[in-house]
């Protein structure tokens, strides 16, 4: 009779077990939702439930009810779209972070005759500083002598930041104190641009610039702490809960360790750390040191290195390295083929000397010449056995017979489509100079989707805006909103909301080797999702997109949804 009972208990037990799993009740429930789940099997649901910052269940309205007990908070989407939390693939975060507040020309299309008076009220606003900066100098046809920011500062040191982080322009007290003269030879990854008597003109690009970053006073570590502190919701409020921080340095990496120690780090940090990428035992030993520095804590994955294959391609800087020559201004064949800034034989041993290290890699890759190079290297690893996660970033120009090599290679392409809009850079800055077969390649997303490439989505802030929504209306639309007149740049290249989505969900964790843990919302990831204002369906147009903000924001299952201002 006893062991009847036992029996019988056991089996009404099981019965349950199997009709309605014994399982702790959630902290969390959203119901009533639009679920882009991003998984395969279950792309739609309506329903999920959140146990210790880990999604425990992904289904519809009535399968979540079991989750729900007396200490569940349960959320109505109110049937909007919710999203895995947004992944950027390829942000300056810790640097942009830096520069918010400070002095800008907001990349508005400005003369110097027409900029002087905002520089000066900079020069104004600021009575310390041996260095005055200036941010978002909009570079395309922008011009500017040392002699002419002379006029508006001689005393102090002017630094007038180009928007695409590889221009500036700087006055006199600025060459003398980063030490340039007419016997500074140009850096190896870079130019300082000189008169016909070879004297420096004030205009200096690439790896030139940082004569003048390397000398300039340094933000203090609680600067950078309260920097970094404040840059993480104004990503939250966009949707943004991991990203790939593009090229850190050594002050960057502990102000990142700080902030997690302090608990106060709501977000998934990728760190690529800036590289000069020679293959020397000391740069090496020198990256091993950074990647100790935040090992042990889960929020992290910091095993990238960032490498610079060129340069970019908008006059005046034609750094980009191209396949054939860039123009003259009329359209004719020039002599220059922009600058690959390391050799190949070069960027090869790198990158398998990375591979034996445990590092991945990430190039900045602007022209076909520069992507090609960087793909014969990363086919030359995966031939010698690497494992690495490979990944390109920019891609403005890529030859047609490299497209299939991504996925081949598994290599990631990581798009900033936000520049993928007809503008002052896209078309004036570049219509003689690569003539017309190559502007109808611009950023070729649709080719790379179709050549079975994985397509990562990023903004490449401070550079632009970091807003994933306003990327993924110019992705679809090809247009630029604040010139409707301009026609779409390379519409044949537009691409799908689905297909966007998946770029800055699924495809970015995949391509900083995270997509176990966030990507999806999958039962065992982690509990990161957006609600959104509204509910996208296959008539949602670009407009629609471009306008989307996340009415709700989960990191690891807790509320960090930024109080709107
Ligand atoms: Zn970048």
């Amino acid at each position: 009779m006893r062991t009847t009972t036992i029996a019988l208990t056991l089996v009404a037990l099981l019965c349950a077990c199997t009709r309605e799993p014994a399982h702790l009740s959630a902290d969390l429930v959203v119901r009533n939702g639009d679920l882009r789940t991003m998984s395969a099997t279950n792309p739609r649901a309506t329903a999920l439930a959140v146990l210790a910052g880990s999604i425990a269940y992904v289904g519809d309205d009535a399968g979540v009810a079991a989750w729900i007990g007396t200490g569940t908070k349960v959320i109505d989407a109110g049937g909007h779209t919710v999203l895995p939390g947004l992944i950027d693939s390829h942000i300056h975060a810790a640097e942009g972070a830096l520069a918010l507040g400070g002095c800008t020309l907001h990349n508005e299309e400005l003369t110097i005759a027409q900029a002087a008076d905002a520089i000066r009220a900079c020069v104004a606003a600021d009575k310390t500083s041996t260095w005055i900066v200036v941010n978002e100098v909009n570079p395309a046809g922008f011009k500017a002598s040392a002699q002419e920011l002379d006029a508006i500062e001689k005393q102090r040191a002017l630094f007038l930041w180009g928007t695409d982080g590889h221009t500036a322009w700087v006055n006199t007290r600025a060459l003398e104190l980063a030490g340039i003269t007419r016997t500074t030879a140009d850096p190896a990854a870079g130019r300082i641009e000189r008169d016909p008597r070879g004297d420096a003109t004030g205009f200096l690009v690439d790896g030139a610039t940082s004569l003048a970053l390397d000398v300039m006073d340094k933000p203090s570590q609680a600067k950078r702490l309260d920097a970094l502190r404040s840059v993480l919701p104004k990503l939250h409020a966009v949707g943004i809960t991991s990203f790939l921080e593009a090229n850190t340095d050594e002050p960057t990496v502990d102000a990142y360790a700080e902030l997690a120690r302090l608990g106060q780090l709501d977000a998934r940090v990728t760190i690529a750390f800036e590289s000069s990428a020679e293959n020397e035992p000391s740069e090496f030993q020198r990256l091993e040191a950074q990647r100790a520095k935040l090992a042990g804590n889960p929020l992290f994955r910091p095993d990238f290195i960032k490498v610079m294959a060129d340069g970019v391609m908008e006059h005046p800087t034609q750094t980009a390295a191209l396949l054939a020559p860039y123009n003259d201004a009329k359209g004719k064949p020039g002599k220059s083929t922009g600058k690959l800034y390391l050799a190949p034989a070069d960027l090869v041993a790198f990158v398998q000397e990375a591979q034996k290290r445990a590092f991945n890699v990430h190039v900045h890759a602007i022209g076909d010449a520069a992507v090609r190079e960087t793909l014969d290297a990363f086919a030359a690893a995966r031939a010698a056995g690497s494992t690495q996660l490979l990944s390109i970033s920019h891609l403005q120009l890529i030859d047609p017979a490299d497209l299939p090599r991504f996925a081949a290679l598994r290599v990631q392409p990581s798009l900033q489509l936000l520049w993928a809009q007809p503008d002052n850079y896209s078309i004036d800055a570049l219509t003689p100079w690569i003539g017309a077969e190559r502007m109808g390649r611009q950023y070729p997303a649709r080719s790379l989707i179709a050549a079975g490439a994985d397509v990562a989505g990023g903004s490449d802030w401070d550079v632009s805006s970091f807003n994933p929504f306003e990327a993924i209306a110019t992705a679809m639309s090809r247009k630029n909103p604040k010139e409707p007149e301009r026609p779409p740049l390379v519409a044949t290249e537009a691409v799908t909301l689905d297909q966007m989505l998946a770029a800055y969900t699924l495809n970015s964790a995949r391509m900083i080797g995270r997509d176990r843990e966030i990507g999806s919302l999958e039962s065992g990831k982690q509990a990161d999702f957006i609600v959104l204002d509204r509910t996208y369906d296959d008539e949602t147009t670009a407009d629609e997109v471009r306008v989307t903000r996340p009415t709700s924001v989960y990191f690891a299952g807790r509320d960090v949804t930024p109080a709107s201002d």
